[in-house]
């Protein structure tokens, strides 16, 4: 089993190159983005690592705001789908 603590807490994959290791405000900073990313929450730990590019992808404002809308947009997708599927 892998080491928890070398785990990338956003893309769960092995984190051996390219990686920071959160400290405590690199962590409330992923949380905070996890709080309003809603579909996408993850869990990271003081000391745990986490890929460079996945945190900067992960904390971008403008990220967040295209994930949240394609999200929403998944949902009113789904929808439209089940109820082409009721009236079948
Ligand atoms: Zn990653």
């Amino acid at each position: 089993m892998d080491d928890p603590l070398k785990t990338c807490p956003i893309c769960n994959e092995p984190c051996d190159v390219e990686f920071n290791t959160l400290g405590k405000k690199g962590c409330a900073r992923i949380k905070d983005s996890s709080q309003r990313r809603q579909n996408r929450t993850v869990q990271p730990t003081v000391g745990q690592r986490v890929h460079i590019e996945c945190r900067r992808d992960y904390t971008n404002d403008n990220n967040i705001e295209k994930d949240l809308k394609a999200y929403v947009l998944d949902d009113y997708t789904r929808k439209l789908l089940y109820q082409q599927l009721e009236t079948c």
